[in-house]
Formats: C-alpha cells, structure tokens, sequence
C-alpha cells in the first residue's frame, strides 16, 4: 500500500487545524443532525465528519462507527484532502492507492468511498465530509451535488464554532491532552473528570446570569437485559444514541456527562425546580419516544431520572447523592420517570 502524500502546505494546514481547536472536543448536536442526514440521504452506513490531525483522523462527528480516530496513514479522507473536489471511489477493490488498505481488507471493509474537503477561513483543508459503505456504488449527479452541500454547511459550521470558542471563555483554559483526557470516546460526551473539572465554572456562569445550577441523574432502565439480547455492540450501539438524544433535548452549552456505565448527568443552567423538573422531563421523552435503531433491529429504551437544584456552595458530588435518592425512588416505583429532589432548606 503506498504511503498517502502530505499535503504541500501540510505545515500551515496542521498550525491551522490547531488554532481552531476543535481537536478533542465533544460531539454536538447539529453536526450529529448533519452526519445523521448524510447517512439517510446516501443510504450509507458510515458517515464522518473526519479532522486530519497529524498522524491521525480524528472524529468530530460520527454515525455507524464505534471508533473515535484511526491512524491517519491507512486513512482515505488523508487523499480526498488532497484534491480540491470530492474524491470518489466506487469500489475501492479496484483502486490500487486502497486496494490492500486494512479498512478494505478487514472491519470496515470499506468498498464505497466519498470524501469532500473541509477548509478553515484561509483555505486549508482541516478534514473532511466523508462517507462509506461495504457495498460498492456509484452516486449520481444529484447525490454528488447534494453531498457537497452538505459538506458545505459543515465547513461553514466548523469555522463559525470556531471563532466563537476563540471569542468566549470556553469553559476551563486546558491543553488538548488534558482535554482528551475528559472525553469519553464512545459517546464523545465529556466524562466524570469534565464534570469535576468544569462544575465551578458552570456554578460561575449560573450566578453571572443570577440562575441556579440544575443536576440531573439519569440511568437507562434495564441496560444488563439489552446487553444480554443485542450483545456489547448492541449496547455500546444504544450509548452512543442515548448520548446523540440527550445532546438534541439540551442547550448547545449545557454540560452533558457520561458519568459512567450506562449513567449520564447534565450539569443546566435554570430558573428554579419547575423548568429543571421540565427539561428532566423533555430528556426522558426524547430518550423513549421514538425506538432506537440498531443493525439487530429496532429497540425501545427509557430512562429514570433523579433531578435536584444545587445550593450555592454545594459541590456536585453532593448534589448528586441527592439527585441519586430521586434516581432510586424512580427505579423502584416503575423506571421510566422523573423524581426531583429538593435541597434540605
Ligand atoms: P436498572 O433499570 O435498575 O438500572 O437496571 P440495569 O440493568 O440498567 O442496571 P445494572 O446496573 O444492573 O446494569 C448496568 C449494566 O451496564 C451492567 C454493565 O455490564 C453495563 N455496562 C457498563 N458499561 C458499559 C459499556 O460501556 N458498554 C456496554 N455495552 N455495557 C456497559
Ligand atoms: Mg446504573
Ligand atoms: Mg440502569
């Protein structure tokens, strides 16, 4: 397999993906929105919306892939870089560059390829809007104009999410390491360490805008049962769409934690105990209203929620004991509700 080309400009185009900083940084709902389009529009299995980062692809948003990265020498959007228009392969059997790629010969075994670069303001293609599918295919001119489109909302949205985290006070100042560091890889939502990490930065965000700090404590109902029938994939699979839901009931800021397992938090920002109660309630509904779809078929899932207000000097772990009694009374009078605890006055 010959090595895939640098870039000419490689040394300009990684400087610029890195001032953009979005390298390791959580999935959001309108990028999941866009790739989730994608793969219907295309009929596809996968879709990526792939940053090439030096010796890696890394996923910013992703559907039908349970990956985070893969190195970047056996990756095919380290070609569709190259070009200014979107690199199609059709059946990647027959292209010698993809030929003996590990990504064809093994999982995923890629045959169907489509890759549109994504630039930053100066031009520099950062990664791309790429699609792939085990079958080999041919997209029309329609499905190619169409995918570039949407390739360039995408790129449109990545360089305005861009300027806004330059001009706000993103969260915590941290290096990229650490900040990967607070990433769970499988739902691409922030882990335990973000929430410990950002708690009084959200508490000072609340009090600036005179609100109180919400938790809510979520748990999927009989999560053990769902492994034991569809598998860990199967389960893995219902994690990372859990994650996809809960991102489209929050706001775009709002502090969305794998906590752990199959246990999520949201760290809100809120009024009082009735619009917490309402938004625990629109998380829950948007978990089990409609059923999930896994390659085994569809499967309805729901959730129980302890929520409760945090005091003005209280640390989230308290909170959350508290918000955990709630999780508990929830789980033993029927699953699949919202119990808010208040604090003790
Ligand atoms: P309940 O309604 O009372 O919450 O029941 P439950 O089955 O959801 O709860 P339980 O705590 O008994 O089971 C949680 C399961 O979650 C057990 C564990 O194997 C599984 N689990 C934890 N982490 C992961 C993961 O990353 N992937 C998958 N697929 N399963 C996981
Ligand atoms: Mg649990
Ligand atoms: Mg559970």
């Amino acid at each position: 397999m010959p090595a895939c080309p640098l870039p000419t400009d490689e040394t300009l185009r990684q400087s610029t993906l890195e001032e953009m900083d979005l390298l390791d940084t959580p999935a959001e709902h309108y990028l999941d929105t866009l790739v989730k389009l994608t793969q219907q529009l295309a009929q596809v299995d996968t879709v990526l919306i792939s940053l090439i980062d030096q010796d890696r692809q890394w996923f910013k948003a992703r559907i039908g892939l349970d990956a985070s990265e893969t190195p970047r020498n056996v990756s095919f959007c380290g070609y569709a870089i190259l070009g200014e228009g979107t690199l199609l392969v059709p059946d990647a059997t027959h292209d010698p560059r993809f030929v003996d790629n590990p990504l064809v010969l093994n999982a995923p075994y890629i045959r169907f390829y489509a890759g549109h670069p994504l630039r930053a303001g100066n031009g520099k293609a950062i990664g791309t809007l790429c699609m792939f599918d085990p079958r080999p295919r041919v997209l029309s001119e329609t499905q190619q104009t169409n995918f570039r489109d949407l390739a360039t909302l995408a790129e449109g949205y990545l360089q305005l999410r861009s300027l806004i985290q330059n001009n706000r006070d993103l969260r915590v100042k941290m290096d990229r390491e650490q900040r990967k560091a607070m990433l769970d890889p499988l739902t691409q939502l922030w882990n335990r360490g973000g929430l410990i990490a950002f708690q009084d930065h959200e508490r000072r965000l609340a009090q600036q805008s005179s609100l109180r700090l919400g938790a809510i404590y979520a748990d999927l109902d009989h999560f053990k049962a769902i492994n034991d029938n569809y598998g860990h994939a199967g389960g893995d699979q219902v994690l990372c769409e859990c994650a996809r839901r809960l991102r489209a009931a929050l706001r775009p800021d709002d502090l969305v934690v794998r906590q752990g397992g199959e246990e999520f938090v949201a760290l809100i920002r809120v009024k009082d105990s009735e619009e917490l109660e309402k938004i625990a309630e629109r998380v829950r509904q948007m978990i089990g209203s409609e059923p999930m779809q896994l390659s085994a078929g569809p499967l309805r899932v729901s959730l129980s929620i302890g929520c409760t207000l945090l005091t003005d000097d209280e640390q989230i772990d308290q909170a959350l004991e508290r918000a955990d009694t709630g999780l508990y009374t929830a789980k033993q009078t029927g699953r699949n509700r919202v119990i808010y605890v208040p604090p003790v006055a």
